[in-house]
């Protein structure tokens, strides 16, 4: 069989302990024997992030939005005991955050479903994509524990002078306050994002604030979020036969919960945070969950939505063969790939894509499939746990079937 040529390559940025490992056998079973693979590699493993001062991940980040697309590994975000663990320099930040504010997107998580791992709600039928806003509100807030009786007011001084000042509360004892904000632009970039992903996959688009109770802060998401629609989506949606809904946040939960799915549903930061995790743990589990950071100006980078793993990890380093999930971390590539072959005009790598999603979903609905599934299966067939590595070759096998 011939391999699939690629001409622009992809940003890979490799990462950390089981998902290190996985990475490769992913790489060696089911994508290179199929794809004249055309990566550019980062390493973005701790070891050297730290060697490099972190400027590995910059780099990586600056690729990716260089040529468009990247798929990246789950990484170690440090805390105390990885700068004991790894003898770090410096707490180093999360990649994902630094990439994050590089490519100024915002983060789609969907689930990947099988036949025989029911959803928890019965009536979705179909993936529910959260989309959420990744700037501002209460992760940027200011806070202040009010110690007794006294005056709290809110006070903005203008570039050129001019002031707004309102009391928020005259306290008759202690309490708390906060200050959050947000940005237009970050808003607008939420806003774009969201559309142009609902565009690209064809899906409803939902998005809710309390914007009820908060007339102003809330407000204005509503406000940009229609302006924008109107002003450079509208046609576009209509001509594909899709929806823009805007709803309440209790209502819109209401609704998702009597839901097929099917649609992509965006929220406020806080809101995103919520039911993104709620929305995976009604789906089954972290790994199964896709992961898509998109920015305002068309740059894609794809993830697992689960971290590295690392209770398998230190087993495996004693010799074990784990069972550990690919698919989240397999789904990552096949979307990066099917991307890459959208925006350079090779179709045969989105069949390639296609294939092998198709040949993974077969494999677990034969009752083929990783230890974390097993505890959910449902299916017809017996559920026959195998190790990652067996899991990717039966994968491998169903592939060159569908291929030859
Ligand atoms: P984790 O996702 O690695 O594990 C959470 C739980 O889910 C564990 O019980 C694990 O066994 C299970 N699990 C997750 N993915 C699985 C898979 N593919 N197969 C089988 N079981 C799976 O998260 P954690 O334990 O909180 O964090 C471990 C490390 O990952 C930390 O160092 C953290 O910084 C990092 N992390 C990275 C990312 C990322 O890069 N996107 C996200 C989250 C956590």
């Amino acid at each position: 069989m011939e391999k699939i040529k690629m001409t622009t390559p992809l940003v890979e940025m490799d990462g950390d302990e089981m998902t290190r490992i996985l990475w490769k056998q992913i790489k060696d079973e089911v994508i290179l024997p199929f794809v004249d693979l055309k990566t550019e590699y980062y390493d973005l493993g701790l070891v050297h992030r730290e060697e490099t001062k972190d400027q590995v991940t910059i780099d990586a980040a600056n690729a990716n939005k260089k040529y468009g697309v990247g798929v990246k590994c789950a990484t170690i975000t440090p805390n105390a005991q990885r700068v004991k663990e790894y003898n770090l320099s410096q707490m180093w930040k999360s990649p994902n955050g630094t990439i994050r504010a590089i490519l100024d997107g915002t983060v789609f998580r969907a689930p990947i479903m099988v036949k025989g791992i029911s959803p928890v709600v019965r009536t979705w039928q179909k993936p529910i994509t959260i989309a959420r806003h990744a700037f501002g509100d209460v992760y940027r807030a200011t806070e202040y524990r009010v110690p007794g009786p006294g005056k709290a007011e809110l006070l903005f001084t203008g570039a050129d002078g001019t002031t707004f000042r309102e009391t928020i509360n005259d306290f008759d004892g202690a309490g708390v306050i906060q200050g959050q904000f947000n940005k237009d632009s970050s808003i607008s970039s939420f806003a774009r994002s969201c559309f142009q992903f609902a565009v690209d996959t064809k899906q409803d688009l939902w998005f809710s604030t309390k914007d009820t109770i908060s007339k102003q802060y809330d407000h204005t998401f509503k406000d940009i979020f229609q302006e924008i629609y109107d002003a450079e989506y509208k046609e576009k949606f209509e001509a594909l036969g899709i929806e823009y809904f805007y709803t309440l946040i209790d209502d819109a939960v209401a609704r998702v919960i009597r839901s097929k799915g099917g649609f992509i549903w965006a929220c406020k930061n806080y809101d995103g945070d919520v039911m993104s995790d709620m929305v995976s743990t009604a789906f089954g589990s972290l790994a199964m969950m896709t992961s898509v950071l998109v920015s305002p100006d068309g740059n894609y980078e794809y993830e697992a939505a689960h971290g590295t793993v690392t209770r398998h990890y230190y087993k495996y380093l004693k010799g074990e063969e784990t069972s550990t999930n690919p698919v989240a971390t397999l789904f990552a590539w096949s979307g990066a790939l099917r991307k890459r072959g959208e925006l350079d005009g090779i179709d045969a790598l989105g069949r390639f894509a296609d294939a092998l999603e198709k040949a993974t979903i077969d494999t677990i609905e034969s009752g083929v499939m990783t230890g974390d599934l097993c505890a959910m299966w449902e299916g017809e067939a017996p559920a026959r746990k195998v190790t990652s590595l067996q899991f990717l070759q039966e994968i491998r096998a169903r592939l060159e079937a569908a291929l030859a």
